[in-house]
């Protein structure tokens, strides 16, 4: 019953709450009315708030209105849509791609496409959870392997019957360490022993790779993979997410994927922001430069004030405490101090690996990291961490 589910989850201080962002999701936001530098952003190149990626939405919402009216095979299909799918292929050098409402849609109703009963489907611990919750629609066998750990890919796809379906599964890079899939090496296992893999790139999309272009332009394989998933909530700063691919396996998802199907259509302004905020990657690629940069700083400074952070190479920079209650404790005090990065905690973590979890943008300034610098030196000092 769910009151003695919450209960136990009070009891256990886990349960959850929202906060409000009462301004725009800029590096400084105004929250419980403070302002606060903001390290909890997905939004790693500020386009949420670009000018150039508002104008777009308004400007699509006044030639098609607020909502879409329909599902995407009905009347839900408007310019900004197909533009938007057309300019997802050309970013990923497919022939096609399609437009999901969200990354947990996409996830959904592509692991189902790729295989089924019968099937075996091989992920990371540490997958998100929409890929998991696709992997048991699916009905194919459900198995995990240690975090990043080929070797036991290798054994679980050698010991597998040679003519069953299998799929590896794994983000590029993961949310709450930062790291990254090692995608060379699970794709070289996939072609030797005739797997298939899907990457879902959610974090690495506008962030990892020369270009922007995700996790599997970091490590150069992009060609070696069919099919490719990213969203367009977090670097590209709007809503939704894309499967590209080749055509005949974009037709078959519009088809078949049961979360593209029976949803309503995307606002026409989301697509048309996730448009803009595309072309903004290309046009303004300083923002990469400050990024990078930024994160550099960030990563450099906590380290040598003394904090342990996951094997992170990205700007999500997880700097781990250990113990629920105490990451908690540091949390509230960083808040107090004018840092908002928040305490991730069991279950989204395993037990006693709690962090603080800080991703850092293009949009902070120097003065900005310097201060959450201090916080944590002040905090970490406070609780006896550093
Ligand atoms: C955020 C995320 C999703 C979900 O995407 P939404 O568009 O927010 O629904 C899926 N997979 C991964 C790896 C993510 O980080």
């Amino acid at each position: 019953m769910f009151e003695k589910h919450l209960h136990q989850l009070e009891a256990r201080h886990l349960v959850r709450r929202l906060r409000l962002i009462e301004s725009e999701p800029g590096p400084v936001v105004i929250t419980e009315g403070r302002r606060v530098i903001l390290m909890a952003s997905n939004d790693y190149l500020g386009l949420a708030a670009h000018p150039k990626v508002k104008a777009a939405a308004i400007a699509a919402t006044e030639a098609f209105g607020a909502g879409s009216g329909a599902s995407r095979l009905l009347s839900g299909t408007f310019p900004p849509h197909m533009e938007l799918e057309a300019a997802l292929a050309r970013f990923k050098g497919t022939e096609a791609a399609l437009l999901f409402g969200s990354g947990y849609l996409a996830n959904l109703g592509l692991v189902p496409a790729l295989i089924g009963s019968g099937g075996l489907i091989l992920a990371d611990r540490l997958c998100h959870a929409s890929l998991i919750d696709g992997c048991r629609l699916s009905g194919a066998e459900f198995r995990v392997f240690r975090h990043r750990d080929v070797a036991q890919v290798r054994t679980l796809l050698a010991r597998r019957s040679a003519r069953r379906e299998t799929l590896l599964v794994t983000d590029g890079l993961f949310s709450m360490d930062g790291d990254v899939a090692p995608l060379p090496e699970l794709i070289a296992l996939a072609d030797r022993y005739g797997a298939r893999v899907l990457v879902d790139d959610a974090h690495g999309t506008g962030v990892m790779g020369p270009h922007g272009r995700g996790t599997l332009e970091h490590f150069g394989v992009e060609s070696r993979l069919p099919f490719h998933m990213g969203t367009l909530g977090k670097a590209l700063g709007s809503s939704g997410a894309y499967v590209a691919g080749p055509d005949n396996f974009i037709r078959y998802l519009l088809n078949t994927a049961r979360s593209f199907i029976y949803t309503t259509a995307p606002p026409p302004a989301t697509a048309a922001a996730s448009l803009a905020g595309l072309e903004i990657l290309r046009s303004e690629p300083e923002r990469r430069t400050r990024l990078w940069a930024n994160r550099e700083h960030l990563y450099a400074g906590l380290t040598s004030l003394g904090f342990h952070t996951t094997e992170t190479v990205s700007p999500i920079i997880p700097v781990l405490i250990g113990d629920a209650d105490m990451a908690t404790r540091m949390a509230e005090r960083l808040f107090q101090s004018g840092v908002y990065a928040p305490a991730i905690r069991p279950p989204t973590v395993p037990r006693q690996s709690s962090r603080i979890r800080v991703t850092v943008t293009s949009e902070h300034s120097h003065e900005q990291l310097e201060s959450v610098l201090a916080a944590f030196q002040d905090a970490g000092r406070a609780l006896g961490l550093v």
